[in-house]
């Protein structure tokens, strides 16, 4: 069997005391250790970004100043280069199978916020990118971890990916989601996305959750 992210061969390496298995699908030791974790580390409690010591970041402290509304981030990894291509590698090339390295971490996480109470909601991708990619790509980490949730959001806005625009533009951006008629709103909530990159899109979410009386809104990002 080969690595889900390296392609080396586990079952020819040192038998089975070198092959994990999750769900079936072999990750390598030297995988396993592919992201560095912020688990352990001192992070921004606005955002969750590494810091040298745990205290709000330049980016939080300027959002304080600037919104009323400033709900937490958590995040399991930092956004290096690695995750980069991890992130192309599923995103854009539609490699699906790259995500169960982030499986069991992703569960534990999320674990601790279902018990206390926390609705799952991942953020919407929009639809001119869902047709390009053909796949919910965040909904999908939830589901490849059996992870319950709710889709209260419907994403209207149109335009460039993400990583095509310049951070300008993402700043700039209006409110691209609204909230879907039918739904029975939670107290508690939290919002799932894949990356933390200016908070901007999450926390335009959150703000119109807010507006629809829910005040207990966290985030929770794979990076950042
Ligand atoms: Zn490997
Ligand atoms: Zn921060």
């Amino acid at each position: 069997m080969r690595c889900v992210w390296c392609g080396n061969d586990v079952t020819a390496d040192s038998g089975i005391s070198s092959l994990f298995m999750w769900n079936s699908r072999p990750i390598c030791r030297q995988c396993q250790k592919l992201f560095h974790s912020l688990e352990k580390e001192p992070t921004c409690p606005g955002c969750g970004r590494l810091m040298e010591e745990a205290a709000l970041c330049y980016d939080c402290v300027r959002w304080k100043e600037m919104e009323s509304y400033f709900p937490k981030n958590q995040a399991l990894y930092v956004y290096d280069e690695q995750a980069k291509e991890f992130m192309e590698r599923y995103k854009f090339t539609g490699d699906c199978a790259v995500a169960f390295l982030i499986q069991e971490d992703l569960k534990r996480a999320l674990k601790t916020y279902l018990k206390q109470g926390y609705t799952i909601c991942p953020l919407p991708t929009s639809k001119q990118s869902l047709e390009k990619r053909e796949f919910e790509s965040v909904e999908y980490f939830l589901e490849l971890s059996k992870i319950p949730y709710q889709q209260f959001l419907y994403h209207i806005g149109k335009g460039k990916k993400q990583s095509e625009k310049t951070r300008e533009e993402r700043m700039q951006l209006q409110q691209p989601f609204v909230l879907k008629e039918e739904v029975n709103l939670p107290d508690k909530v939290l919002l799932f996305d894949d990356i933390y990159t200016t908070g901007k899109t999450i926390r335009l979410a959150v703000k119109l959750l807010q507006e629809k009386g829910i005040e207990d809104v966290k985030l929770f990002t794979v990076f950042r």
